[in-house]
């Protein structure tokens, strides 16, 4: 067989392989490997590593658009001076994901404002940076989704659904009193993930305050039996960041307009 149809034959494996990026870097690798005198071994890990590394960006685009975060926080843009009941090192150390590994739960409770969305998006972002399969809803699009579940007959695949990610945020708990159907919904999805995978819960209301957003306080009672079991709380007070700023905003216009005049 003469060179020119080795190569065609190489390229067809590649491609039957899916092999896409391989096949296309195929010739420019063969260029290199002239040029460079690189060895066979040298020369396959080149061309390998190359679709290696395709399939590894895919991977983290597809988790990426999966999570559906709606804003692209990190942990590190948190200003933690600005909210010193926010404990630092505690973020810090859940955001090197151990806690992923027992399935502990973490909650951020506190008024709107304080930045509880801000950390639980930095921890969903650490989590799909560490490759794990993450998503994010807010309590109100989980209880429609189910809701639409439930007449279209998909409320199995859709409670199943909401037990695949490792890491599941479940934004604003507490903003709308969760009736009947929508409280079951809630409830199944924490008791299914229960001890099996974590899950980000954010709410304005205390704990003790749980009963107000469900109507039966059993559920209430069951559902926060099972987060807190395993579970980080942080109870944020201190003020609203963006009050915080604008009030900063105001102050050096204060300032400027009662500036004196001086000549
Ligand atoms: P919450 O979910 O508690 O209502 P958010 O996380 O949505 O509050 O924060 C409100 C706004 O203030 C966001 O724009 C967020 O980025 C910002 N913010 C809140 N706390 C901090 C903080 N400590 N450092 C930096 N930005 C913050
Ligand atoms: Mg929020």
């Amino acid at each position: 067989m003469n060179e020119n149809s080795t190569y065609q034959l190489l390229r067809s494996h590649l491609s039957v392989l899916r092999l896409g990026t391989a096949a296309e870097a195929l010739p420019g690798v063969l260029e290199q490997a002239k040029a460079e005198r690189l060895g066979h071994t040298a020369m396959l890990e080149r061309l390998l590593g190359l679709e290696v590394e395709a399939t590894e960006h895919r991977r983290r685009a597809s988790l990426e658009r999966f999570a559906s975060l709606p804003a692209p926080w990190r942990l590190s843009d948190f200003d933690f001076d600005a909210q010193p009941s926010v404990d630092r090192s505690l973020v810090n150390e859940l955001g090197t994901l151990g806690f992923l590994e027992d399935a502990t739960n973490v909650l951020f409770i506190g008024p709107p404002g304080v930045g509880k969305t801000m950390l639980a998006i930095g921890l969903a972002r650490a989590s799909i940076d560490a490759g794990y399969r993450t998503y994010y809803t807010t309590a109100a699009d989980l209880v429609a989704r189910c809701h639409r579940a439930a007449l279209e007959g998909r409320w199995a695949t859709t409670m199943r659904f909401f037990a695949g990610p490792r890491l599941l945020i479940i934004d604003e708990v507490g903003y709308l009193p969760l009736q009947n159907e929508a409280a079951a919904a809630l409830f199944q999805v924490i008791t299914q993930r229960y001890l099996k995978s974590s899950t980000v819960l954010t709410t304005n209301l205390g704990i003790a305050s749980w009963g107000k957003i469900f109507d039966d306080p059993m559920v209430a009672a069951a559902m926060l039996d099972r987060l807190l079991h395993r579970s980080v709380v942080f109870n944020i007070d201190g003020e609203s960041y963006r009050m915080r700023s604008h009030r900063a905003r105001s102050e050096v216009t204060r300032k400027a307009v009662h500036q004196p005049i001086t000549k």
